[in-house]
């Protein structure tokens, strides 16, 4: 498996992990572009956005959630969601994320 998102979740590689049930890990963001850089990652390997079927629909409704809850227990004022889709649309690495920013410098550098 050379997937770097799916040795953190096997917890093969470290991780500051922020949040963990069943079907996702969050974790801070080993580059961070934001004071608050969070990346949150479904356990099931989905390689990008354009990857996504039908049955997948209620797991990324539940991605928002999870931004949404780790945002709520942060007390972020507001935030930004970000998904990269492909390479030429930023994404580095191939296993669906979304990006969770909070903090003034979020509006400098987003690798878009
Ligand atoms: P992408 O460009 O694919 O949307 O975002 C990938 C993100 O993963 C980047 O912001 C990068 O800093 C982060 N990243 C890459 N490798 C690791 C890692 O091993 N650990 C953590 N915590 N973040 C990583
Ligand atoms: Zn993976």
């Amino acid at each position: 498996m050379e997937c770097i998102f799916c040795k953190i979740i096997n917890k093969e590689i470290p991780s500051e992990i922020v949040f963990e049930d069943e079907k996702f890990i969050a974790f801070n963001d080993i580059n961070p572009k934001a004071p608050v850089h969070i990346l949150i990652v479904p356990k099931k390997h989905i390689p990008s956005v354009d990857h996504i079927e039908m049955e997948d629909k209620t797991l990324i409704g539940e991605l928002i959630l999870v931004a949404q809850k780790i945002a709520r227990e942060k007390n972020l004022a507001g935030y930004k969601l970000l998904i990269n889709v492909g390479e030429k649309g930023g994404q580095l690495i191939n296993h669906l994320h979304l990006h969770l920013l909070s903090g003034k410098s979020h509006l400098k550098s987003l690798n878009i």
